[in-house]
C-alpha cells in the first residue's frame, strides 16, 4: 500500500510581484469566490465582474472601442441605435443611467443583442503583447491569450 502525495509543479511559479498564489486551471477559476491573482484568460490581475486587460500593439480601429471605458471591446453588445459597448461597461452604466452613453436615446440592457461573428473575429485578431512583459516579449491575436498563458 502506497500513499501518494499531490506534488506541487515548479514549473508554473509566476515571477510576478506578489504572486503567491498557486495558478489555477481553467475549471477551478469560475468555482471559487475569490479572484485569482492572475486571470486565465488576460494574464492580468482583475476581479471576475472586470474587463480583461490586454496590451494592443497597433492603435484599435474606432469601430471596435467601447466608448465607456475607450478600450478595445471586451464581451460586445450592441444597442437598438447603433451603438456597441463591452457588456461590463454597459452593465454598470445602465445601473445609474437608462440611456444611451453616445446618443442619449432611453436604453435598456434587456433590448441589447450580442454583435455579429464578423465583430468577435475583429476582436480576437487585435495583435496583443504578451502579458507577461517581463520575460515574454511575444506578441499574438488576442484570440490566442489563453492559449498562450496555458502553454508557458
Ligand atoms: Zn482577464
Ligand atoms: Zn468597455
Ligand atoms: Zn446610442
Ligand atoms: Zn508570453
Amino acid at each position: 500500500m502506497s500513499i501518494e502525495e499531490d506534488s506541487i509543479q515548479p514549473e508554473v511559479v509566476m515571477a510576478m510581484a506578489g504572486a503567491s498564489a498557486p495558478p489555477l486551471s481553467p475549471s477551478e477559476y469560475g468555482l471559487l469566490s475569490p479572484p485569482p491573482d492572475l486571470c486565465v484568460a488576460c494574464g492580468h490581475s482583475h476581479q471576475l465582474e472586470e474587463n480583461h486587460e490586454y496590451l494592443y500593439t497597433d492603435e484599435v480601429d474606432d469601430d471596435l472601442v467601447c466608448h465607456i471605458c475607450l478600450q478595445a471591446l471586451i464581451r460586445p453588445l450592441d444597442t437598438p441605435c447603433g451603438h456597441t459597448y463591452c457588456q461590463e461597461c454597459l452593465t454598470s452604466f445602465l445601473l445609474e443611467s437608462d440611456f444611451c452613453p453616445v446618443c442619449r436615446t432611453p436604453l435598456m440592457l434587456q433590448s441589447c443583442r450580442k454583435p455579429s461573428l464578423l465583430v468577435h473575429k475583429l476582436l480576437d485578431k487585435l495583435t496583443v503583447a504578451c502579458p507577461f512583459t517581463d520575460f515574454c516579449t511575444d506578441t499574438m491575436a488576442r484570440g490566442e491569450v489563453a492559449d498562450h498563458i496555458k502553454s508557458r
